[in-house]
């Protein structure tokens, strides 16, 4: 199959979004013969609907952070396999490629985590900055598509996709942002599920990331998916992401989520932040601990002086551990299983 003219002269839209990061598109169009109608936005972002009665819009967004080569991999494929239409397109799909400057850096970003700018962030920033131009376009994007929907539309998801540096004792897992008042229903887990991610982190607060963004401020169920380990393209073995790849193929498909499997996805609840309180504050857990690593009832996890936190009644499990932070910011979270 030949390539997309949406691409040419670059081979995919990976290296089309590094060889024109700088440019400016204008929006361009396309309709495949069974009636898809594409629509290439902007560097990295690219829409397909559908031309049949629909009821999800899909937004699968990677390379937030531009060095999570894998999802980057696996959604140019998606793309791919759209255009040719070696794969069906039965509901609403935009794509992202969220930061192209720090995929030509390899870096997470290059100077302003971009994870740390939605829900309107980025109008605290340097608005000089691409990554802090690139957030508030990307809110934009994901605005007019969801406004656009047909009235056929009952559901909005949002999968944000990303691969992490620190090794996790649980391979894969999903954050659920915060919204006042929700729960995560039993589809989202059975979609999990289908990603063989057997995890999920209940988010306690509301935060500035972009899943944050589509939840809270557009009604999407949504997830941040730490989905393995952080390698350069090209250094991935992508068969470690068949799970997400086929439940996103699945979707894109016009599969329906059903309640199956849900069960067999454990839900986690933060019970303490751990907060750097003090140049004395000594922290009891090992720099390189694995994400999701468990603790047993009484282990000290940190001390400052006469104060100190230890493991209450139940086992708990720390994400993110980092003694590096400023006194007074988190340098961790422990977490207890839902029960
Ligand atoms: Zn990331």
């Amino acid at each position: 199959m030949m390539n997309s003219f949406f691409f040419s002269p670059h081979k995919n839209i990976i290296k089309h979004t590094m060889a024109c990061a700088d440019e400016t598109l204008e929006p361009r169009h396309d309709i495949l013969s069974a009636g898809t109608e594409v629509t290439f936005l902007d560097v990295g972002v690219i829409k397909f609907e559908p031309n049949t009665a629909c009821d999800t819009s899909l937004v699968i967004s990677c390379g937030v952070h531009g060095n999570e080569t894998a999802p980057i991999e696996i959604v140019s494929q998606i793309i791919d396999d759209l255009l040719a239409e070696d794969a069906k397109c039965a509901q609403r799909v935009l794509f992202i490629l969220g930061n192209p400057w720090s995929m030509i850096a390899a870096e997470r970003f290059v100077d302003v985590n971009m994870n740390r700018l939605f829900c309107g962030d980025w109008q605290q920033q340097d608005l000089s900055l691409k990554e802090v131009k690139r957030a508030a376009k990307l809110e934009a994007y994901v605005a007019n598509f969801f406004a656009e929907e047909p009235v056929t539309v009952k559901q909005r998801y949002h999968y944000d996709c990303h691969t992490a540096i620190r090794d996790s004792a649980r391979e894969r897992f999903g954050l659920y942002p915060f919204v006042p008042g929700r729960e995560l229903p039993a589809e989202q887990k059975s979609f999990l599920a289908c990603a063989d991610i057997d995890t999920v982190l209940l988010q306690q607060k509301e935060a500035n990331t972009f899943s944050s963004f589509t939840s809270l401020k557009h009604g999407a169920e949504s997830f941040t998916l730490e989905l393995g380990k952080v390698k350069p393209f090209g250094e991935n073995d992508l068969s470690r992401f068949n799970g997400i790849d086929q439940a996103l193929r699945g979707l894109i498909e016009g599969k329906p989520l059903n309640a199956e499997h849900a069960d067999s996805v454990d839900e986690f609840e933060v019970c303490h932040s751990v907060i750097k309180t003090s140049d004395n504050w000594v922290f009891d857990v090992a720099d390189d601990v694995a994400n999701f690593t468990d603790f047993a009832p009484g282990t000290r996890i940190w001390q400052d002086g006469e104060t100190e936190y230890r493991v209450g009644a139940e086992p708990e499990y720390i994400v993110f551990p980092n003694r590096q932070v400023p006194v007074g910011q988190r340098a961790g979270l422990m977490l207890k299983k839902k029960g």
